[in-house]
């Protein structure tokens, strides 16, 4: 598996905000989104024995699939050695790549962040929208299921201009007050200046 890194830190997003996780960043993806903040290409290629002895370094048994795009890589087998040793297994996924074999019923939770593309994925325990502002057209995301109440996030997107910041943090707040399925997600390890 060609995996960008491997790292140690706190969930800064979403239902898990605050939660410690081993987050395993696989490299590459299937989309190319102008706002992508992640360098994911680059990588090495890592065995499963090289992940699990990596992971198990951390006390922490909340483990974060992440990318890039995690489903283009993630298999069976990690997933069972990982359960094994009792670890909790989250991914994150822009949920355009429908699963096989049922690797979307074998994970724990399952975070969606649709970007440009349909979402093909089976389940969302979690819908996480980027969120652009008040000119953001939301209809398509109002549509999606998901697994139950308190699962849709919105998360004002990080353009870098602080004025620009502040305009799409304030409309996020309207539209989730006139929308309350919606709660906002802030991308508190950034506010933090961790990782
Ligand atoms: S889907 Fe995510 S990782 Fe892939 S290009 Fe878009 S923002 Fe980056």
């Amino acid at each position: 598996m060609k995996i960008n890194e491997i790292f140690y830190s706190l969930q800064g997003e979403g239902y898990w905000t605050g939660t410690p996780a081993v987050f395993i960043r696989f490299s590459g993806c299937n989309l190319n989104c102008s706002f992508c903040d992640t360098e994911h290409e680059n990588g090495r290629q890592m065995t499963i024995d090289n992940i699990i002895s990596e992971v198990s370094k951390y006390p922490t048994q909340h483990i974060i699939f992440t990318g890039g795009e995690p489903t283009l890589q993630l298999n069976r087998e990690l997933i069972d050695r990982l359960h094994t040793l009792g670890k909790y297994l989250h991914m994150e996924t822009n949920g355009s790549i429908s699963l096989s074999d049922g690797i979307d019923k074998e994970l724990d939770w399952i975070t969606v962040s649709p970007k440009d593309a349909p979402v093909k994925i089976q389940r969302i325990d979690e819908l996480k929208v980027v969120y652009h502002g008040a000119e953001q057209d939301m209809t398509r995301f109002e549509s999606i299921p998901t697994a139950g109440p308190n699962s849709r996030y919105l998360q004002p997107c990080d353009v870098k201009t602080p004025e620009t910041n502040e305009r799409i943090i304030s409309d996020a707040i309207e539209y989730i007050k006139r929308h309350p399925q919606w709660r906002l997600s802030l991308q508190t390890h950034k506010l933090l200046g961790i990782r």
